[in-house]
């Protein structure tokens, strides 16, 4: 099969070609898909070298101003910028909310920005794993920053913040009621609190909140070369990008200088394989009629209380994996 999009062209970053790629990528066609696999394995020596910055927070916290805003000062300091979305969480109707260029305007015309919204679906590995293969392609042809945004209400912020180098949470300026709609958790996977909106009627407000959160996260568990700090912003202003700019820099460089960066790249990478591991496994069985029936049996056995669910899990496995230990 004649590849249809060249790996010289993608190193080129030709942005037809980019294009091309991630839709194969996201494509569910067995073809597209044996063809982005095969892509992937040319270019993946050459990826990994990007600063991946998560970015999450409610719907209407401001992050497509924030990433407009952030992702033109990016570029206006040489960088080149591709920004992907993930939501899993609502797989038809996510592709037309994040990640929409016409909520980034100027950014989706800089020559070194590119947008992509939340791919539809995906078969293994969900639409997080369309977003991984695409960080990687997007590396190889050159951008060096990636924004993946995600909306923080479900399951798709940890998704992301285990792909990312850094983890940014939006937030907006009255503590009380965001501390109570965002999960405890998401707060200290962060590695930055932003409370974006802090102009206007809303500056004491943010003032505020940044004091309560910072008192909140001194009870967090911190990383030993950082402490996650809460700052404020305004994005659709253009303030105090350029200090989270520079804040998320800082991060990076000393990341980097204690190889945290390197080993939890590593993390992410292996723990990622044993998810797939398990999903292939699941599909596989799946679509095998003789382990099918062989689990239903058993099944109907657990029910009816004749055989322990660890015995049937045992015999399960053993009636698939037996032969290989051999
Ligand atoms: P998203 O849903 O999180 O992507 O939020 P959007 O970026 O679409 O912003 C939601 C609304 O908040 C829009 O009306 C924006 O104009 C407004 N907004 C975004 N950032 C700011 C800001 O810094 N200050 C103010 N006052 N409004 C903002």
């Amino acid at each position: 099969m004649k590849q249809r999009v060249e790996v010289k062209d993608i190193l080129l970053g030709q942005r037809r070609a980019v294009a091309k790629a991630i839709t194969l990528i996201e494509s569910i066609n067995t073809d597209d898909m044996k063809e982005a696999e095969i892509l992937l394995e040319q270019i993946l020596p050459l990826s990994g070298k990007s600063v991946r910055v998560g970015i999450t927070g409610v719907p209407g916290v401001g992050k497509s101003t924030f990433i407009e805003a952030y992702g033109n000062f990016l570029i206006s300091k040489g960088h080149k910028v591709a920004v992907l979305a993930v939501d899993p969480s609502s797989p038809v109707t996510g592709g037309s909310i994040l990640g929409d260029k016409t909520r980034m305007e100027k950014l989706s015309q800089a020559e070194n920005a590119f947008i992509r919204p939340t791919p539809s679906s995906g078969f293994l590995g969900g639409v997080a794993q369309k977003t991984r293969e695409s960080i990687l392609l997007l590396e190889a042809a050159g951008f060096d920053y990636i924004l993946v945004e995600t909306v923080g209400v479900g399951q798709s912020e940890i998704e992301v913040a285990n792909m990312v180098d850094f983890f940014l949470v939006l937030m907006l300026p009255n503590a009380g009621d965001e501390l109570q709609g965002i999960k405890k958790g998401i707060l200290e996977l962060s590695d930055l609190m932003v409370i974006n909106k802090s102009d206007g009627d809303y500056v004491n407000k943010a003032m505020q909140s940044m004091a309560q959160y910072r008192s909140a996260i001194d009870l967090f568990r911190h990383k030993e070369f950082w402490k996650t700090d809460v700052m404020t912003c305004s994005a659709i202003n253009n303030e105090n990008i350029d200090t989270i700019y520079y804040k998320i820099a800082e991060y990076i460089k000393l990341s980097k200088d204690c190889g945290h960066f390197e080993k939890v790249r590593m993390e992410q990478q292996l723990n990622w394989f044993k998810h797939l591991v398990n999903e292939l496994l699941e599909l596989r069985i799946s679509s095998n009629k003789k382990l099918k029936t062989k689990k239903l049996e058993l099944e109907a056995q657990i029910k009816s209380n004749k055989i322990l669910a660890l015995t049937a899990a045992r015999q399960f496995v053993d009636s698939f994996l037996i032969k290989s230990e051999k």
